[in-house]
Formats: C-alpha cells, structure tokens, sequence
C-alpha cells in the first residue's frame, strides 16, 4: 500500500476496493449465472421433429432423455418428471413417508423440505458437516433414532443433498440409514455429472433427483429426472407422474401430473452433450479461484474429497467474519460496488423460515445457522473464462485488505 500510495490513476484504480472510491472490477456488471445456448440448430432440428409428430408430451424424446441419461449415470431407471421438486414428491410417496418423519439438512434449498410436506412426510432437520457443508452422517443418525417415537410417526426416510455438486459422504449415510432400516434419497438437484471417487452421482441410495431448471448444469428450461436402481420405484414414480392412471383411468393411488413434455427434453438431450466439458471447465474456474484465494484468511471453499469430482453448480465462499474482518452482508454489498452479482444460498436456514418455524420456537441447528451465515455464492457459469474468474477473486482479496473501512 505504501508504495502505491500518492501515485494517481492505475495503482489506486488496483488496490482501492469499488467501495471505497475504486474502479469497480466489472463496470458493465456480472450476473451470477449465464445459461449456455445449447446448439440452436439440433435443438431447431428437434424442435420440428417433434411439431411434426403431433405427441408433445411424454414421448420418443423424453424415453430418448431417460435412456440417455440412464447410461451417462450408469443407473438402469431413469423417469422424466417435471421438476426435481415433483421427483422428490413422487419418490417420497412412493417410499411412504405420509404421516411420518423424513430426516434432512436444513442447509439446503427449501424445495427439499417441501417435497416431504407435500409427499405428506414431517421435515425434521439434522446438521451439516462443516467443510463440507454436507449432511453430518452423526447428526442425521441421532436424528432418525430421536424421530422413533411414537412408532406411528417414525422417521420413513432420509434425505440428503449433494450441496453445490459437492458428493454427499455417501457410504456414512447408507450405513446410518441401514442400520436403521430407513430408505435414503438423494436431493441432486445440483449434481448431475458430479462423481464420488469414479462412480456418478445418480446410483447412490434408493434414489436421486435431479433438477433441469435454468440455474443448473443441465437445463431443460424446466424438468427433472429420478435415477434409480430399484425398478418397482421407477414403476411406482412412472405412475406418478401421470395421476396414479395405469393406462384405464383406474387410478391406483392420487398421483401427480409430473409429466415432462417432448420440447423440454429435447433442451436437455442437447444440453447433455456438452456435460462433460462443461463439468471439467468448471472444476478448472473454481481450482483457479481457490488458488488466488489459498492461504487469504477468513474466506475458503466448501471441502471436497480426494478423488471425488463436483459440478461446481455454485461457487460458493465461506466466510469467517472475525478473520475475514467484515460480515456477508458487508461483503456483499462490496462485490456489488465492483458490479460482482452474489447470493447467499442457503441463507436463511430451512428450519429458520417462516414455512417451518412455529411461534415460540427457539432455532436449534448452531452449525448450519452459522454455516447460513457466513456463505454468499458468487458468479460461475459454463462458458466463463478464467481472467473473469480470477478478477473476482482479486477483488474478493482486495475488500478483505481494506474490509475495516467498509
Ligand atoms: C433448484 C433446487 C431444487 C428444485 O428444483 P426444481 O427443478 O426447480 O424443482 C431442489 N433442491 C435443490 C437443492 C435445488 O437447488
């Protein structure tokens, strides 16, 4: 700083937060996500191909999409719903958690939880492991074992989310969820193409879903799909999704209309294309941020395993205030004076949300409510290149420099 001082333009332009008088890093601002444009002309092709055929709903593209994305995820079901929140609904059900408790993260998006209330199922929140940001397998056991009484409201199932692509500790949970004979699902909204050791993301307990909204990795504009190696749930699900109707309107059970239309999974079979490159660029972006941000105190990123692999859905910063030297918010709004976009996802905790919070409850999660506290989420997306990445995290490394004077 001494040196640069009193020298006009350039040097204070560089070292000078936006926020305090400096030039900010992205004038014509970054959003925090980008969808990437599949190839228009396959997607055209498709588009026709399917006009012309007259079926636009639940046909040869969506059993293409299923068949497709079954061998990508070497699982042998795959079904084509219309969203992860639907998949969750259905594969509850299905797994009968009405009238029971499912064990789950707070720290997760609020969809997770309202799967299980529609499904008809009570959330009951366990813990997060804090490098990670990951369902604690501990937490969640003691949580499954609190949730035995009374027998009839017993905890039916666990759930988990592979949090920003980050893989779950697989193998703890199924043992947990063995141990105590209750089926475990996965919320994989964020991480289709993510891999714990070698093995994909999909095949993991007795079921994963994943979303294709626009802010994932692979968008369908709207759409889900449930991987599973169970084939009496993939038939269950598959049901589901059209009413509870077998084919002669004699429904066996009050289903849902989940169905996934033939333009929708026309976007996602392409989309799915270019997965892997997407997937691999994305690891590159976020091993360049983490490198720039190696050894700044008071910021890291979520832990992943050794050998395992993450979608990076979000590039997401944890943040220790009291080392870090100013708040999320603070910090926030600094990335905003740079025109660096951010949210705080998760932030608020599930179980801290006006959905799920009784009058007089006292919150009871001390991790993930300070893991909710100190994550804010910042740009990332498919076709960005590494000097963007890299500017936000120098401006990430300037406002801590000066975070005493926000
Ligand atoms: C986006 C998201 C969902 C919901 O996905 P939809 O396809 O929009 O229903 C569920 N869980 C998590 C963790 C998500 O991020």
């Amino acid at each position: 700083m001494a040196v640069t001082e009193g020298v006009p333009g350039l040097a204070r332009e560089a070292t000078v937060p936006a926020a305090l008088g400096g030039t900010p890093a992205f004038p014509e601002g970054l959003p925090l996500t980008r969808v990437q444009v599949p190839d228009r002309e396959e997607l055209a092709r498709r588009f026709e191909a399917i006009l012309d055929s007259g079926q636009l709903t639940n046909g040869a593209t969506v059993r293409e999409l299923e068949e497709t994305a079954a061998a990508l995820l070497d699982v042998p079901h795959v079904v084509a719903v219309s969203s992860c929140t639907s998949g969750l609904m259905l594969a509850l059900q299905a797994l009968g958690v009405a009238k029971h408790r499912v064990v789950m993260p707070s720290f997760t998006f609020s969809a997770t939880a309202h799967a299980a209330h529609w499904a008809g199922g009570e959330p009951v929140f366990a813990e997060i492991t804090p490098d990670t940001l990951t369902l604690d397998p501990a937490s969640a056991s003691a949580a499954i074992d609190a949730a035995r009484f009374p027998p009839e409201r017993q905890a039916r199932a666990l759930m988990a989310t592979h949090v920003y692509g980050t893989p779950c500790d697989v193998e703890e949970l199924q043992a947990a969820a063995d141990e105590r004979g209750v089926p475990l699902l996965y919320d994989a909204a964020h991480a289709f193409g993510s891999r714990r050791g070698g093995v994909p993301v999909g095949g993991f307990g007795a079921a994963e879903v994943f979303s294709l909204s626009p802010t994932k990795v692979v968008v369908a504009a709207e759409g889900g799909l449930v991987a599973t190696r169970d084939a009496a749930l993939a038939e269950q699900i598959r049901l589901g999704r059209g009413y509870g109707n077998p084919g002669d309107y004699d429904c066996v059970f009050p289903g849902l209309n989940a169905r996934m239309s033939e333009l929708h999974a026309a976007l996602a079979l392409v989309s799915l294309r270019t997965l892997p490159e997407r997937v691999a660029h994305r690891g590159e972006l976020a091993a360049a941020f983490a490198a720039r941000i190696a050894g700044l105190p008071g910021v890291r990123l979520p832990a992943l395993a050794e050998g395992d692999t993450s979608t990076w859905k979000d590039l997401t910063l944890i943040v220790d205030p009291s080392l870090f030297g100013c708040d999320v918010p603070k910090l926030a709004d600094a990335l905003r004076a740079e025109g660096i976009d951010s949210r705080r996802y998760f932030h608020p905790a599930v179980h801290t949300q006006k959905a799920y919070t009784r009058e007089g409850d006292a919150p009871r999660l001390p991790v993930t409510e300070e893991m909710a506290e100190r994550v804010l989420t910042v740009p990332l997306w498919s076709h960005m290149d590494e000097a963007t990445v890299l500017r936000v995290a120098d401006a990430v490394v300037r406002i801590r420099e000066h975070a005493a004077k926000l």
